[in-house]
């Protein structure tokens, strides 16, 4: 018997799964795909917003700017990639600027600390690469850059580490109330516990609806990006965001923590919460807005293309409970990943409420990946290469990330077991080729390292098979 069952390991379950395993508990996660971070964790903005944004009194304007404040902390001691550059928000118009006036207004009621609003000779000094027609902008100097499946990965690492137990491939479809406590079935395997918290995302309510009289439904709604070449990286210094609108904060542009710019997204419902694929039209929408903001970008210079699934369910968070002992972290749309910190902070809170007793334990292990030799010092190189010849041989040319830093990741505590869990773990093919030349090489070191066949490993998603079969038979023969 558990003592809470996560549901869902995104940046949500992660960060509650973390925040939990500092007390004498009991934790499982279950998750149904066979990694973490594979939903809007993975394919998102990669922003920690400010907190300007929300609506002042709701709790996500009061999560946002806490786990804003808490972030650049957390990822520091858990050697998560994040930069603070500051964002703006800029108007071309003068009913844009209002808006940016109003945004002022709104993040001073948030909060929201160093806010101002800009000139446009001071916002052409401090981003010379914008659009000249721009006439003033709101600057958030807090507003960050985040590793965000990293964050995740960490999270679930530390968590493992700290006693949790995270079950893979493990979809709940089955959760009955026993009168002091839950049977929760799963595609995997069934577990009994006395709490359940629901951070299953986009099928959140599907997941209430197990257990309590449906009270919210979830939106599926897509955003579509581009992910531009290092050579695009520091075409802006900050976060550049329109005025936002009743779809959302709108395209935006950004440099990522790994050197490359990110643009996008586009804001359209879909019926089917698993469609990442991207569009022409969506495509074209974000390069068309983006030019608005900056006319500069050589879109010729993409490397990759992703959408994202955002999980609307109206105009605040819900962190809630919906039946005794079953709290929801529900509708977790953006600023959710900004926010993560202070929702696990809230979650714990909401476990107390109902009757949990949190009593932390007496050390709590702190798990911190190891640099990429690539990031390390030349005495620190020379160190681990006389160690480990390993790395010392470039697996991934583009990122320069070598066989010791792969097998380092597949040594972690919640190791990978695609090629793009290797990726989203040390970058491996992660470059201007997009893992064309390494992949084949890094599935040859999992299947090696996993002591599994070639043909039982997928690309990312459990049933993504890439070999189908042998051609040739050990002695020469065609099979
Ligand atoms: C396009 C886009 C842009 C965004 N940009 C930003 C941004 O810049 N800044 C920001 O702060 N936020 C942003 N967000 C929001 C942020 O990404 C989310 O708030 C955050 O990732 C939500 O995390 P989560 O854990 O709730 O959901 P997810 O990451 O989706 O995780 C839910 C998990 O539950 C699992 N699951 C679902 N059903 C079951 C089941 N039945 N059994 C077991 N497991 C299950 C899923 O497989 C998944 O892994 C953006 C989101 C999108 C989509």
């Amino acid at each position: 018997m558990y003592d809470v069952v996560i549901i869902g390991c995104g940046v949500i379950g992660a960060s509650a799964a973390y925040e939990l395993s500092k007390y004498k508990l009991s934790i499982a996660v279950l998750e149904k795909e066979n990694d973490v971070a594979c939903g809007a964790t993975r394919a998102n903005s990669a922003i920690i917003h400010a907190g300007f944004d929300p609506k002042p009194g709701t709790k996500m304007a009061r999560l946002n700017v806490l786990g804003s404040r808490m972030m650049g902390e957390l990822c520091e001691k858990l050697s998560v990639e994040y930069s603070q550059i500051g964002s703006l928000v800029l108007a071309f118009t003068e009913k844009e600027m209002e808006c940016v006036r109003e945004l002022y207004e709104r993040g001073g009621k948030n909060q929201v600390p160093g806010l101002r609003i800009l000139t446009r000779d001071e916002v052409l000094q401090i981003e010379p690469n914008v659009n000249v027609e721009v006439i003033g902008a709101l600057h958030a100097p807090t507003a960050a850059i985040i590793n965000p499946w990293g964050l995740c990965l960490a999270l679930a690492q530390n968590a493992k580490i700290n006693g949790v137990d995270i079950h893979l491939n493990s979809e709940v479809v089955r959760i009955s109330n026993k009168g002091g406590h839950y049977h929760v079935e799963t595609t995997s395997g069934a577990y009994d516990t006395r709490y359940i918290v629901n951070a299953a995302g986009v099928y959140s309510d599907k997941v209430s609806d197990m257990v309590a009289e449906p009270f919210f439904r979830i939106t599926a709604v897509k955003g579509e990006y581009y992910i531009l070449d290092k050579s695009q990286g520091d075409i802006v210094n900050y976060v550049l965001f329109q005025t936002p609108s009743s779809v959302g904060k709108g395209v935006l542009i950004a440099p990522t923590v790994h050197g490359n710019l990110i643009v996008g997204p586009t804001s359209e419902p879909t019926a089917d919460p698993e469609d990442t694929s991207v569009s022409y039209r969506g495509l074209e929408e974000v390069v068309k807005k983006s030019m608005r903001l900056c006319a500069r970008i050589s879109f010729k210079e993409s490397i990759r293309n992703f959408a994202g699934v955002r999980a609307m369910g109206g105009d605040d968070f819900i962190l809630e409970a919906s039946a005794p002992n079953f709290i929801n972290a529900a509708a977790i749309k953006s600023p959710g990943l900004s926010s993560a910190p202070a929702i696990a902070l809230e979650i714990c809170d909401l476990l107390k409420e109902n009757g949990l007793d949190l009593i932390e334990k007496d050390s709590h292990t702190l798990y911190k990946k190891k640099p990429l030799f690539k990031n390390m010092r030349p005495d620190e190189q020379k160190k681990v290469l006389e160690l480990d010849r390993r790395y010392g041989r470039v697996i991934c040319r583009c990122e320069t990330i070598t066989e010791g830093d792969i097998i380092e990741a597949i040594k972690a505590p919640v190791p990978p077991v695609s090629i793009d869990g290797v990726k989203r773990r040390c970058e491996a093919g992660s470059g201007r080729c997009q893992g064309g030349f390494c992949a084949p090489r890094v599935h040859e070191i999992l299947s090696r390292e996993m002591g599994r066949a070639m043909e039982s490993i997928c690309q990312g998603k459990a049933g993504s098979y890439i070999l189908t079969g042998k051609t040739k038979t050990p002695g020469g023969g065609a099979v």
